[in-house]
């Protein structure tokens, strides 16, 4: 592009300066921003231009000439072709400060929010930060897989897509899975392969296994196996069953999701089990949760424990009051702060969840919440007009963030706090601006690493009501 300092195909010698939210090393090179993959902040680093845009573009990394003192060798071998996690090359604790990093900056320029110890907290009253709670041992995390399937020289294989493709590449472990989802996927596999099962092919939609999808109870240690099928009928089905049985006795429960659509939906609208029980269990603290082959649950329960116990403490509840869950997903928030809160509402736009969540809390016997569906904008003006008076409001939306409607509906009932939970740090600054400038003030944030080795942030931050 004729006027910019850098052309397609050249090599330049940049300076990293920060991370994006991608994970992309953010170079400079006269003045001209290039994204690098591969490069971390405080490195100097040979790029060759790939791609641009008028304000930014693309770069490959060439070579090296300054390396970062964070940077590791990534633990897992296929970490380049995979995509899955985009920070395996930074150590552990500098990924927890450059999430902090992510949601300072987030707040500072989109949220126009002074922030403790950055530049524009004039009178010292900026909202603190805190360092990003990270775990103790951050790998084999997650409590579910969706893997894959596809066929090599007529046997199976499980992977996931090659990056930016729908190629299955083949794989024995992921260092963020639970161990127990490997060794599944390894033995269906296996099983598979010597009943002569065929996997289904996106491209002429012929073949029957689809995905594997794998779900293990981190407390109870059941595991959940369902085989998502291109077709009703599963041959040989019983001596699927008897081959997993045998071979991986910590199974519970054997489901058959069918889906006959092309398309990359995992699954389909029919479930059915094979064997076993139709749900298996895990806690998050004291809370039992069932879970059933497609019903959500947080994928790091031992995080998810750390993230629910902040906005528990932020909630600062005393055990009576009232409080309301928006965007309540299973009413894991819910059933939370239930242990010690007077009442608690929850609200989901999803009906199955909110049928989940109900089925939870009788579980659990908790009797003093209120599950609806429908969407948190909607439902809460109405419990309003029905006398619910909130003094605590937790919201946990997803990525774009709280509906404008909510907002303003929380402004008008003006509880004491706001706990936000928050996926997304621009969404969340977006949201705090407009609950300051509504009156509100925001104390702290804390940074919580959900997904340790990939570029999510999640954060809680304590908010509560300013009284002129
Ligand atoms: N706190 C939940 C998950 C929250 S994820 C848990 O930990 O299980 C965000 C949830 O918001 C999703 O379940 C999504 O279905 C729901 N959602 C999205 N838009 C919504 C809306 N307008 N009103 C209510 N819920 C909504």
């Amino acid at each position: 592009m004729a006027g910019l300092p850098v052309q397609i195909g050249q090599q330049y010698e940049a300076e990293i300066i920060g991370i994006s939210h991608d994970g992309e090393g953010v170079g400079r090179v006269n003045g001209f921003t290039l994204f690098v993959a591969g490069a971390l902040p405080g490195e100097r680093a040979l790029v060759r231009v790939e791609h641009l845009k008028k304000q930014y573009g693309y770069a490959g990394l060439v070579e090296l000439l300054a390396v970062s003192p964070d940077r590791v060798v990534p633990d897992c071998v296929i970490y380049d072709e995979c995509g899955g996690c985009q920070l395996q090359h930074l150590s552990y604790e500098a990924q927890l400060r450059v999430k902090r990093q992510q949601v300072v900056d987030n707040l500072v320029r989109i949220g126009k929010l002074a922030v403790a110890g950055e530049p524009g907290d004039n009178q010292g009253q900026g909202i603190i930060v805190h360092p990003t709670l990270g775990m103790g041992d951050p790998w084999r995390y997650r409590n579910k897989a969706q893997v894959p399937f596809g066929e090599e020289r007529g046997g199976l294989i499980g992977g996931f897509y090659a990056q930016g493709s729908h190629r299955i590449i083949d794989m024995e472990e992921c260092l963020i899975q639970h161990e127990a989802n490997d060794e599944v996927v390894a033995r269906v596999k296996e099983i598979g392969s010597r009943l002569g099962i065929r996997a289904y092919s996106e491209e002429t939609g012929s073949g029957l296994l689809r995905h594997v999808v794998v779900k293990v109870g981190f407390r109870t240690g059941e595991v959940m196996v369902v085989l998502v099928t291109n077709g009703s009928e599963i041959p040989r089905a019983d001596e699927w069953i008897a081959g997993i049985r045998e071979a991986l006795p910590a199974v519970k429960s054997i489901c058959h999701n069918i889906n006959v659509r092309q398309t990359n939906v995992i699954f389909g609208d029919e479930t059915r089990v094979l064997w076993g029980s139709e749900v298996i269990y895990d806690y998050i603290g004291e809370v039992k949760f069932a879970i059933s082959a497609r019903s959500f649950f947080q994928v790091n329960p031992v995080q998810t424990e750390v993230l629910y116990g902040k906005a528990l403490e932020y909630a600062a509840l005393t055990g009576g009051e009232t409080v309301v869950d928006a965007y309540c997903g299973i009413g894991t928030i819910s059933l939370f702060l239930a242990q010690r809160a007077g009442q608690v509402y929850g609200v989901e736009i999803v009906e199955e969840a909110i049928s989940d969540a109900r089925k939870n809390a009788e579980l659990n016997g908790m009797t003093n919440v209120h599950f609806e569906a429908g969407p948190a904008e909607v439902v809460l003006p109405e419990w309003t007009r029905q006398g619910v008076r909130p003094d605590v409001i937790v919201v946990d939306p997803p990525r774009k963030g709280c509906d404008p409607a909510l907002l303003a509906t929380i402004l008008e009932l003006r509880p004491q706090r706001v706990v936000y939970v928050s996926c997304s740090a621009s969404t969340l600054a977006r949201d705090l601006r407009v609950l300051v400038d509504g009156g509100y003030g925001v104390a702290e944030v804390t940074p919580v690493d959900m997904f340790p080795h990939t570029v999510h942030v999640e954060a809680v931050v304590s908010i509560h009501r300013v009284d002129k």
